[in-house]
């Protein structure tokens, strides 16, 4: 069982991190905001694979989870989450598929919608994190740090649309008490990070466009314009908007000639595992407690140091070099 002090100061950093943040918990519109024309998706029928979703599996392949085998399940659990054999579902959101596209049959017309993380103005994900493993980002995106992440699914527990998926045997609870504490790592759409902190687009964008041109799905810019373009297509097209209000607003918007009320439903009725609820209240906002939150962070930093501590110490004991080892 090893740690090297890299891990140890990130943790330490994360759950400070966590603290501060949820000291701070309020709406941050970010710079950039997708809009998510479904009149135009046909799901990319004439294709083996939807567009999007086969250059997001490109993007982030590299990224992509190597699980060390076999995998235990951890106390008192009896099973883990394991998407490992089946990395190439493309139907729904896996660590291994961050965008899916969507079916809802509606009065017997096919809609499509490409579904992926909202990146909310005010994200339960990263506020909910006790590692502070996820951050929002000035650009409007939730990511997720891998290396912080004990894959515990709180943020998945606490986001509207359940978003981010859960790979095990990988992380940094393999080299803590992989039998007691952690679950893996969390992963979802972080809007192409490195993509857009470059000033380009996000490859699910690009490749929707290079499809088809100036009809395209997906328009991605700075927030206001597409704030503004989705309202004015709303009022002059008679269309439905989706995410400018849900969970107190987000950074992907969605419009529909259907109503989201009617979306939602045919996707309960197929018992889909992704619905589009139109009542989403942001519950950071109605139920931040800074006082309650602060102390369960530093319940939280007692025990990961706790945790930390025994182990370092166990290390020195054995009489190794507790600087930096590698399994
Ligand atoms: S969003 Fe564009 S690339 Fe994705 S399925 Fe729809 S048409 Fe195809
Ligand atoms: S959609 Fe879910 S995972 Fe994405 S930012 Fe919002 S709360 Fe977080
Ligand atoms: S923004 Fe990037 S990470 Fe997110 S779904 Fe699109 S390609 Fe994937």
């Amino acid at each position: 069982m090893d740690i090297t002090r890299r891990g140890f100061f990130l943790i330490s950093t994360g759950l400070l991190s966590s603290l501060i943040i949820k000291e701070n918990a309020h709406a941050v519109e970010g710079r950039y905001a997708t809009l998510v024309d479904i009149t135009r998706c046909d799901g990319c029928s004439s294709e083996q694979i939807p567009k999007c979703v086969e250059a997001c599996r490109e993007q982030n392949r590299k990224r992509f989870p190597e699980p060390k085998k076999p995998i235990l399940p951890y106390w008192p659990r009896k099973t883990y989450e394991d998407w490992s054999d089946r990395r190439d579902k493309i139907d729904t959101l896996t660590p291994y598929n961050w965008i899916f596209v969507q079916k809802a049959t509606i009065e017997g017309r096919d809609i499509f919608i490409p579904r992926r993380c909202m990146h909310c103005d005010n994200p339960p994900c990263v506020r909910g994190c006790p590692f502070g493993a996820l951050t929002k980002r000035p650009q409007g995106n939730s990511v997720i740090n891998e290396g912080l992440c004990f894959g515990g699914a709180k943020c998945r527990d606490v986001c509207p649309w359940h978003i981010p998926q859960r790979q095990a045997g990988v992380g940094i609870y393999l080299h803590m008490l992989p039998k007691y504490a952690g679950g893996g790592v969390m992963y979802k759409c972080d809007l192409c990070k490195d993509r857009i902190e470059k000033g380009e687009e996000p490859a699910c964008v690009v490749a929707c466009r290079q499809r088809l041109k100036d009809n395209a799905v997906f328009t991605f810019g700075e927030r206001r314009d597409i704030y503004g373009l989705a309202k004015q297509r709303k009022k002059k097209e008679g269309l439905y908007l989706y995410g400018d209000i849900q969970n107190g607003g987000t950074s992907t918007l969605y419009l529909s000639k259907v109503p989201f009320e009617a979306i939602n439903r045919a996707l309960i009725e197929k018992k889909d595992r992704f619905k589009m609820p139109v009542d989403v209240k942001n519950k950071i906002q109605t139920t931040f407690n800074p006082i309650g939150k602060a102390v369960l962070s530093m319940g939280f930093m007692g025990m990961a140091g706790a945790i930390v501590g025994a182990i370092i110490s166990k290390r020195v004991h054995k009489g190794g070099d507790e600087d930096v080892r590698k399994d």
